[in-house]
Order: C-alpha cells, then sequence, then structure tokens
C-alpha cells in the first residue's frame, strides 16, 4: 500500500497563489481536469489500440505522489472537478489510495472527484472509490452481446464487466454508461443497450468515433454519425432536447418510452469547442489543452525540477496561452494518416 503524502510542498506552495484562475485567452475559465493515471489497459478495443500496443516504460509515468501533487496544483488554481481516467485507471496499483488522498480536498476547491472506466476490475473496487468521496462514474460499454463484446475489446470480459456496474449500483455509485456509437458493429444494438441501461437506471451518452492514434482498423469503415442514430431511435422513440447540460460537450435528450435520458457527444458533426472548461494531462504529466491539438506543456519537467512550485505555476500559464480556440480533425480522409497520432488511451478519454 502507498503512503502518498497528503500535504507536500509544491501544492502547499501553490495555495499561495490560490487565488488566480485558469483563464485561456478565449476567456474561458478552466474548472475540469481530465487526469491519465496509466497508459495501460486489460482491454484492446480495436477502435482504442491495436493488439500489440506498446507501452510506456514505468519510469516515465508520474508516480502516485507526484500525480497527486499535480491534481492538488491545480485544483488550488480553482478546477473544481477532477476525472481519472487512463488507459484503464483501476489496473493501476494501489489507484484508490491516490482517490482517498483527493477525496480529502472535496468541499475544499474541489466539487466533484470521478473517473472513467472499462469496470472490469470495478467490483473489487466500488466500495473503495464510494468511500473515497466518488458519487459518480462513467462506464465505457459499446454491447451486451458477449461475443460482439469479445470481439471488439479482444478480450471476453463482459461478465466481469457487468459485475462491475451492478457492484458500483450497489455501493451507491451513481453509473453512466459511455458507448462508442460503431456502424456495421454495435449499430443495430444501440435501442436495445439504451433501453437496458435506462431500465438498470442509468444514464447513457453515445460517442462518434474519432481518429486518434493508429489503429489495425480504418476507423472511417465503422463511423456513424450521432445524427443518423437519432433519427433510427425517433422512429421507435420520442426525444426530447433537454436544455441542462454537464458543462461538457453531450447534448441530452430524455426518452419518453424508456424514462431515461440519453447524451450524444458528436465532435466530428458538431463543434463543441467554444464552451471548453477542460484540460487533460497525461500519465506522463504531458498537460494537452486541447484533445484535438498537438499543443503540449511538459508538467513532468516542472514537478522533477529543482522549484517544482514555481515551474508548475509558470507551465499552467503557459498552457493558458496556448489552449487552442478550437480542434480541428476530421475523418474525412480515407486512407490518410490519423489526424493525431495520440491514442485516446494516452490522452485520456
Ligand atoms: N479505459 C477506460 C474506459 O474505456 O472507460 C478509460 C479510458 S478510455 C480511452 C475513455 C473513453 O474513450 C472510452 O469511453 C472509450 O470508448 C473512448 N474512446 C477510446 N478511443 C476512442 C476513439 N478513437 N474515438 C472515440 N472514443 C474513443
Ligand atoms: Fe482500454 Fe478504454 Fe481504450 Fe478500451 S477504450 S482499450 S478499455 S483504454
Amino acid at each position: 500500500m502507498t503512503e502518498i503524502v497528503t500535504s507536500t510542498k509544491p501544492a502547499d506552495m501553490l495555495a499561495l497563489d490560490s487565488v488566480r484562475p485558469l483563464i485561456d485567452t478565449f476567456q474561458r475559465r478552466i474548472t475540469y481536469l481530465r487526469l491519465s493515471v496509466t497508459d495501460r489497459c486489460d482491454l484492446r478495443c480495436t477502435y482504442c489500440m491495436p493488439e500489440q500496443m506498446k507501452f510506456l516504460p514505468r519510469r516515465e509515468v508520474l508516480s502516485l505522489e507526484e500525480l497527486h501533487n499535480l491534481a492538488r496544483g491545480f485544483i488550488d488554481r480553482g478546477i473544481t472537478k477532477l476525472r481519472i481516467t487512463g488507459g484503464e485507471p483501476l489496473v493501476r496499483r494501489d489507484i484508490v489510495d491516490l482517490f482517498t488522498a483527493l477525496g480529502k480536498q472535496l468541499g475544499n476547491g474541489l466539487d466533484e472527484l470521478t473517473l472513467t472506466t472499462n469496470a472490469t476490475q470495478l467490483s473489487s473496487h466500488a466500495d473503495g472509490l464510494a468511500q473515497a468521496g466518488v458519487q459518480r462514474v462513467n462506464i465505457s460499454l459499446d454491447t451486451l452481446d458477449r461475443a460482439r463484446f469479445a470481439e471488439l475489446t479482444r478480450r471476453d470480459a463482459l461478465p466481469q464487466v457487468l459485475e462491475g456496474i451492478a457492484a458500483a449500483k450497489e455501493a451507491g455509485l451513481r453509473v453512466k454508461l459511455n458507448a462508442v456509437a460503431l456502424k456495421g458493429i454495435n449499430e443495430g444494438e444501440l435501442p436495445d443497450l439504451i433501453a437496458w441501461a435506462h431500465g438498470q437506471g442509468h444514464d447513457v451518452t453515445l460517442i462518434e468515433v474519432m481518429p486518434l492514434g493508429e489503429v489495425e482498423e480504418d476507423r472511417i469503415d465503422h463511423y456513424l454519425p450521432l445524427t443518423d442514430v437519432r433519427s433510427a431511435l425517433e422512429r421507435n422513440w420520442t426525444l426530447t432536447d433537454v436544455d441542462a447540460t454537464t458543462g461538457g460537450p453531450a447534448r441530452y435528450v430524455d426518452v419518453a418510452q424508456t424514462g431515461g435520458r440519453l447524451g450524444f457527444i458528436t465532435p466530428l458533426t458538431n463543434n463543441f469547442c467554444a464552451g471548453c472548461n477542460r484540460l487533460r494531462v497525461t500519465a506522463t504529466g504531458q498537460l494537452f489543452p486541447c484533445l484535438g491539438g498537438g499543443e503540449r506543456v511538459d508538467l513532468r519537467a516542472a514537478l522533477r525540477s529543482d522549484d517544482p512550485a514555481a515551474n508548475l505555476q509558470a507551465a499552467l500559464d503557459e498552457a493558458m496561452a496556448i489552449k487552442p480556440e478550437k480542434h480541428d480533425f476530421s475523418i474525412d480522409a480515407r486512407g490518410a494518416e490519423p489526424a493525431l497520432a495520440r491514442h485516446m488511451s494516452m490522452t485520456g478519454g
């Protein structure tokens, strides 16, 4: 079990400067951080990574204490929502210790601590996460068909995932399911997946596949615009637009027939950058101000420097200066290089 020192120098020194919020050059106030804690994963979703994915050497990845210090530094600059992601965050050893340490900041600058997971290991961690102060969890699930799941993720793990989802509910965590809509793969199953999730009391968000990182297949073959999905659903269901957003890119509807809520994340058909309030940091401490852009700031260098506090401050200011107005990936160029070389598992989904 790792001991994370909950009060450490960089974060405490940053606290002295806590009055300076993170505001970019387009006057967007940044309050949401997605922090990747590992690039490793126990699944190999075909749209996310190749079977023979090369993972980073461990020494390049931030220690749990470094991740904690980093997060504290962000909280001191006005980050109120923190999502832990990956890779698969729950494959990282002692990860619940990080949640426990960060949970101490809830009500103390931090409003929400959450995670995105594939749920394969959630049954053993759900209680610990709930005790740490996590209230909601996003779980990725693209299919309820065991054979299709095994094909799509290259691992026969649907039973564990379903156990993990049940354990989360049991532990009192609110569950939101995320499904990537894939033409010719789960397209026909989406109404059943949505109805099942709503029946369990879980919201669902559908996501368009994005051209991030090299994988074996050509993603355009499976690209399914959510405008098409919505039209198909509307043949049988009544969808009513909901004004409420979570401050993120999803747009929501209520489904009259299931009584549940359905979100659509449409990075390709509908640019959502204008209200962007978020930053992403990889497990090696690289800050990407935009999921779809090449801009980057090295926070690990700052953290491992002689003066971590001052250098982290400067790095965060630099990130604000270079955060682009909008992303520019497109999936139109069939056969072209992926719009971006980074896998989602690296930048954190
Ligand atoms: N392993 C965890 C999981 O799957 O929930 C967290 C990390 S994963 C990279 C986060 C999300 O990114 C998942 O919902 C996954 O489906 C999505 N994702 C991965 N690659 C994607 C891509 N190329 N386009 C769209 N979504 C992608
Ligand atoms: Fe792993 Fe998540 Fe990528 Fe699937 S989407 S391979 S679960 S990181």
